[in-house]
């Protein structure tokens, strides 16, 4: 990256965890909410975020396929027929899946079990946590992703280029597992902004573009072999998409 680069980059972050404070509608920072007491399923917020995810699990669906075949095209797999086949699975995948299960256990978390793949499980304090439709949208489209390259790690080539694309530009170890939890990111990131394209509204395209990574705007930053601490994350999610990082600066859409 370019000293340039780098330096939009940062900026672009400050723009994001700045919104984090100014947005009443911000997404709770993943520390914040690890260090919250469990929420039961019967609280209005829980409530609330349950109803926000089943409802916008359709535009989720649509726009994950969507992202997808933007990708492919992206990272050079649209004519490759042993790829468009695992697409095809990857799609069916991801419109099977029917349902939002808040579940208290998983507290700041959802998870896929792929023994149930028509099922995304959501802890309730993650549901409360994601306030706008975008917020949540990216963690659904997260999730999705995940179902999408299946038990057979179908996307693999996919989930590896964008790895080592992320690698290269940031100089950080992001492959195997790490690969893939910030392809899911990519995608969350891409389905937030072709939504807010889609549904323009009274709020500044930088507030609702930030909902899409805010959530890892922590003061506690600790990543483990299988995730880049969540700071790491935003700043991948950046360097691989710069156009992004221009919408978040300029507040429009190019
Ligand atoms: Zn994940």
């Amino acid at each position: 990256m370019s000293a340039e680069t780098k330096e939009l980059l940062d900026k672009a972050i400050g723009v994001v965890c700045t919104q984090a404070k100014l947005d009443p509608k911000s997404s709770v920072a993943i520390d914040d909410m690890q260090a919250r007491p469990s929420l039961p399923l019967q609280s209005p917020e829980a409530r609330e975020g349950a109803e926000r995810a089943q409802r916008l699990l359709p535009v989720a669906k649509d726009l994950v396929i969507t992202a997808l075949h933007q990708l492919q095209t992206d990272y050079g797999f649209q004519n490759q027929p042993k790829f468009n086949q695992r697409m095809r699975q990857a799609i069916a995948r991801v419109n099977s899946v029917s349902r939002v299960r808040p579940d208290m256990e998983s507290r700041d978390n959802a998870s896929v079990y792929l023994s149930r793949p028509h099922v995304i499980t959501f802890g309730t304090i993650f549901l409360a946590g994601l306030r706008s439709d975008e917020g949540m949208l990216s963690v659904l489209a997260h999730e999705l992703t995940h179902i999408a390259d299946g038990d057979n790690d179908g996307l693999r080539l996919l989930v590896a280029a964008v790895g080592n694309k992320a690698s290269d530009l940031t100089g950080l170890d992001i492959h195997g597992q790490r690969a893939e939890e910030i392809s899911c990111d990519l995608i969350g990131a891409m389905v937030v902004r072709t939504y807010i394209v889609t549904t323009p509204g009274y709020e500044s395209i930088t507030r609702r573009l930030a909902r899409s990574i805010q959530h890892n705007c922590v003061e506690l930053d600790e990543g483990d072999e299988d995730h880049l601490s969540p700071r790491n994350t935003i700043r991948a999610l950046l360097a691989l998409n710069p156009a992004l990082v221009r919408e978040l600066l300029n507040d429009r859409f190019e």
